[in-house]
Formats: C-alpha cells, structure tokens, sequence
C-alpha cells in the first residue's frame, strides 16, 4: 500500500498560488485540505509543528455543543451536529461516539437533550454500524452503578463524538491536501505580508528549522493563526490598523490526563464551572478549565499553579464528588482560546462560532482573516471560505465534497470489521491483538503500514505506552509525517507523549530512532532527548 509523505516545503518565490495560508492549526488544515480539492493551488506554513498549538489543546470532543443552546445558538450546533457526523464519516477510525452523562438532569437540561437530538435529526445517516448515535435517554440506579458512579442521585445518557487524536485529524486532512498538490511547512514563520497598492501577495518567511529565508507569492493570503491572529496584522506596519485593540483578555483552557475515573464521559460542575471527565485510552481527560490569561500569546506556557489551582477548585466541591490529587496526575496539556468576540471579557460565554474577516473593507485586498471557534466546525468553515475566495477571485469552482470524501490514510468504512480482521489477522509475534486494534483505531487503513514497519524490524514492536503503542508508530511518523523534533514525534505523531513519561528506554530508543533517520550528532541527539522528556512530564513551575 502506498502511503502520502507530507514533504517539508522550502519556498523561493517562483511560484503563484492561488492561496497562502499561514497558519497549520485544523483551519488552516481544513482549508488547505478543501481549497486543493476544489482546484486551488495551496502553500501552508506554520511557525511551529502543524497542530501543535489551540488545535492539541482540545478536549477531543466533536461536539454540537450541548452548553450553547442555552445562549440560544441554534445555527451553530446544528452545524457543528453536522459536522460531527461529516467527520465520522470522513475519518471513521478517529472519530467514535462517547456516551455522555448529564447528572441530576432537571427539566430544563430534558428539554435541551430533546432539542439537540432534534437538531441532529440525520445523525444516523451513516453506514458504518459503530457510528449509530441513540437519542438521549434517563439512567437507573443499577445503570449509573455499572457506569462506576454510585454518588449521583440520576443521571441522563446521551451521546456525542470524541476524537482518539486531534493531532492526527489535523494531520490527515494536511496529508489529504498533500495528496491534492499542497505544499506545507511546519517550523516556517510568516513574518511580514507582501504589501504593494493595497494589495497583499503574498509573505516573507523564516524557515525556523535552519533553512533559508523564503518568499511566497500568493493570489489570496488567509490569516488562520487562532489565537496569533492578532500579532501577525499588528506585528507588521502595513497591517497594523486592521488588527485594532487587542483583546482584553484571552481564555486559558487546560485538561489533565489522569488515572482512569469511569467508562463514560460525566459532565459535572465545581465552584467556578463546569468540566467533564471522560475516558480516553486507558486513562481519563479531565478538563478543561477556563481562566482569563492577560500574557503574550507567544509566552503562554501550561505551569504548575494552573494544574495545581484546577485540582484544588475540584477538590473543594464538584457535583460528581471526584477525587483527584496531583499524584494522579500522568500529564497535562492546554491553549488559549481564539475567541471571536475581542471585547468579551467573560471568556465562558463568549461565543466559539467561527469569523471571516475580508480586509478589503478596510483598504487591504486579497487577505482574510480566518478565526476558528470550534476544532468541530472547521471543516464547514473551511467550506464557506473557500465559496468566499472563489467570489473573489472570479474563479469558478465546483461544490464542496469533503464532507463526502474519506480523508487519506482513514479508509475504515465499516470500523468494528477493520478491528476484528486486524486483530484475528496480525500475527502475534509482530502485534498483539490489542496493538493491532489500537493502530487501526490511530491508523485506519495505514495501520498495515505501521505494521509492515515492525514486521521488518523487531527493535519496533517493543511497546510504548501502557495501551499497546509500539515503537513502530515512530518510525511511521519519521518516515512519512515531515516531524522536524523528537517531541513532535511523541507529542503529536504518536501518543507516546501524552500518557505519562513512558521511561528512559522507551525515550531513548526514540531519540535513536529519530538520529538514525535525521544524521543528528550526539549533541544534537542528546539536546533532543532532553527537550522530549520535558514535554512528556508535568510542568515543575
Ligand atoms: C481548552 C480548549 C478545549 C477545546 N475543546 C474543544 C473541543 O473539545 N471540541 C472542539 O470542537 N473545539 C474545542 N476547542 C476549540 C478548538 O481547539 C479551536 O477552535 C481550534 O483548535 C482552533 O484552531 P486554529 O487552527 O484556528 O488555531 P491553532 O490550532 O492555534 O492554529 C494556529 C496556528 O497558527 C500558527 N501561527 C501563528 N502565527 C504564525 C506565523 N506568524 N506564521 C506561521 N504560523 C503561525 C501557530 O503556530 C498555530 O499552529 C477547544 C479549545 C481550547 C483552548
């Protein structure tokens, strides 16, 4: 089986795009992913790793978002109920359902579950049988016992969808839009746009991973840094008015990985909101919080006081009566919001619909600034904006079929069957049954491919995580994912970073892996591993 390399770009200015987008989060990687299906020309950078900012930081829902029908935001969960069943239907291994319950539902909370299950009339319109999402339903005492939830008093199930990896949907639709002629840079900073007559074409570039200096020229440059947004237009003389005040406040959201609390996912309440525990390999994510952060954008960094201060705010009261001390604790991880509404100052109601911004308004052509509220919602954004662009440039292109075309690498139409054939059919001495599951979940159709690479080497079957991801998966993404670091080998590519520090060996063995394949030196491979094995702890201050 062939598999999609996504090849590191270097750019010289030679070539016109149709379309520059900088930024690699799930916009930028949406749109790049659907302009290119629809006939456009892309180039993508990102100053850091693709996904690797607001877009890991999630709390892996594909979600309508039950909470915003109480604002009333009726178009945006329907679109994002929508969105979630596109996805499941676009990358079927990384996107399951996961029950979901409410505890001690009063009639308000009955009449939302009834209106979001009529908002998502055609979830089940879907062949794969996992994907069949019930209509929300009341729990037993003997049910919410069997859940491993003896303190809450009742309880609702419904469902939604929960991502096994946000950073490798991010990937898959990049390596999608690789597929369909991208080009794509990860560690690549736009530094300032190309600006002549009101007219932006294109951006000066750094290559941050020691290439040299770069140009690209581009019909339309699209601005989907999230949370930058607003340092890349004030950043830069030419655009610096567009960009207006700063906003006031941003919202810091961070989710703890934790030893395992139950089999379903609860919504539940402390003092100073709400957060959900849910179960996710073997573990469980506990999050997010919500806390106003007034930095830098570029100096937000997850610290111990916020793991610490969220632990205590549970520890004083939540409705589910969880207990959960620093000990319990394997890993953290978190971003800041890009909220739509600069001026909002209250950062838990503030609205996480998605905005296009056109500049043309404001004097500057050819330039939009593209803010993503929600990882669910990018896909239909990235639709709407590519309609836009089209307008715009007086091109003429066919509808959008993304919500119809299976992203690449994820060709598990009938998942449940993918899993069964993978675990009856891998042999033993190359996988357990569990490892062949888990990598077709990761995987999809490219699991065969993880494996092959074990098959050949038998230093790759050795394990790395607790839930049966082995070595493989590394060599996997050195091979074919364009990771410029160790850390966003284990970090991202792999889960091997993001349940717990997975020992000495295993990072060692890494490190030598990722040597191997880059020529790193000893210094080189050593400053690597130190680096990696500050990303896979808890923060120290
Ligand atoms: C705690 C938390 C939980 C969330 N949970 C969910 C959830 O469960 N479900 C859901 O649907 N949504 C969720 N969201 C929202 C979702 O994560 C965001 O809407 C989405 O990730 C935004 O993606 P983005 O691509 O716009 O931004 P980002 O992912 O931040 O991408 C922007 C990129 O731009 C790059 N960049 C910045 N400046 C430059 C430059 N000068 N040159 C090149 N590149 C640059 C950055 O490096 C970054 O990678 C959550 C958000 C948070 C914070």
């Amino acid at each position: 089986m062939t598999v999609t390399a996504i090849q590191r770009a270097s750019f010289t200015g030679a070539d016109v795009f149709d379309l520059l987008i900088i930024g690699g989060g799930i916009t930028g990687a949406a749109l790049a992913h659907e302009a290119t299906s629809r006939g456009f020309s892309v180039a993508l950078v990102d100053k850091g790793d693709f996904g690797a900012a607001t877009s890991a930081a999630t709390g892996k829902l594909i979600h309508g978002g039950l909470r915003y029908l109480k604002k009333l935001e009726v178009g945006l969960v329907r679109e994002s109920l929508a969105e979630r069943r596109n996805l499941m239907r676009i990358a079927p291994n990384l996107v399951c359902p996961i029950p979901i319950v409410l505890p001690d539902p009063g009639l308000v909370e009955h009449l939302g579950l009834t209106a979001y299950d009529a908002l998502a009339f055609d979830r089940n319109r879907l062949s794969d049988p996992s994907k069949r999402i019930p209509a929300h339903r009341g729990l037993s005492r003997a049910e919410l016992d069997r859940f491993g939830l003896p303190n809450l008093a009742s309880g609702m199930l419904y469902y939604d969808a929960m991502m096994i990896s946000p950073e490798r949907l991010t990937l898959a639709f990049l390596r999608t839009a690789a597929a369909g002629g991208a080009q794509l840079a990860n560690y690549t900073r736009a530094d300032r746009l190309v600006v002549r007559g009101g007219r932006v074409l294109g951006a000066e570039v750094t290559d941050l991973a020691g290439g040299d200096p770069g140009l690209i020229r581009a019909r339309v440059t699209v601005n989907a840094t999230g949370a930058w947004a607003h340092d890349l237009l004030a950043g830069d003389p030419q655009t610096a008015e567009l960009a207006g005040p700063p906003p006031r406040v941003r919202s810091e959201g961070i989710y703890l990985v934790t030893r395992k609390l139950s089999d379903v996912m609860v919504l539940t309440y402390h003092a100073h909101g709400h957060f959900s525990f849910a179960p996710w390999r073997g573990l469980s994510l506990v999050g997010p919080t919500e806390t106003p952060y007034l930095g830098r954008v570029d100096e937000w960094r997850l610290t111990r006081r916020s793991i610490e201060d969220f632990l205590s705010a549970i520890a004083a009261d939540n409705t589910a009566r969880v207990k959960l001390a620093i000990d319990d604790v394997v890993w953290a991880y978190g971003g800041l919001r890009p909220l739509t509404e600069s001026g909002a100052v209250d950062t838990y109601t503030a609205s996480r619909a998605s905005e296009l911004i056109d500049h043309t308004g404001q004097g500057v052509t050819h330039f939009l600034t593209a803010m993503g509220g929600k990882y669910t919602s990018s896909r239909a954004f990235a639709a709407r904006i590519v309609g836009r662009l089209a307008a715009r440039l007086g091109t003429a292109v066919g509808p959008s079929r993304t919500a119809q075309t299976v992203l690449d690498g994820c060709a598990t139409p009938d998942l449940p069957a993918a899993i069964a054939a993978a675990r009856h059919r891998t042999d033993p001495a190359v996988a357990s049954p569990d490892t062949a599951e888990l990598l077709v979940r990761l995987y999809g159709a490219d699991a065969a491919s993880v494996l092959d690479l074990a098959r050949a080497d038998p230093r790759l079957r050795q394990l790395a995580t607790a839930d049966g991801e082995p070595l493989a998966t590394v060599a996997y993404a050195l091979r074919y994912e364009a990771p410029v670091h160790l850390t966003d080998v284990l970090a991202r590519r792999t889960g091997i970073g993001q349940l717990g520090d997975p020992g000495p060996l295993v990072l060692e063995q890494a490190a030598d892996l990722a040597a191997e394949h880059f020529g790193w030196d000893a210094g080189r491979r050593l400053s690597e591993l130190e680096a990696a094995r500050q990303a896979v702890r808890l923060p120290l201050d």
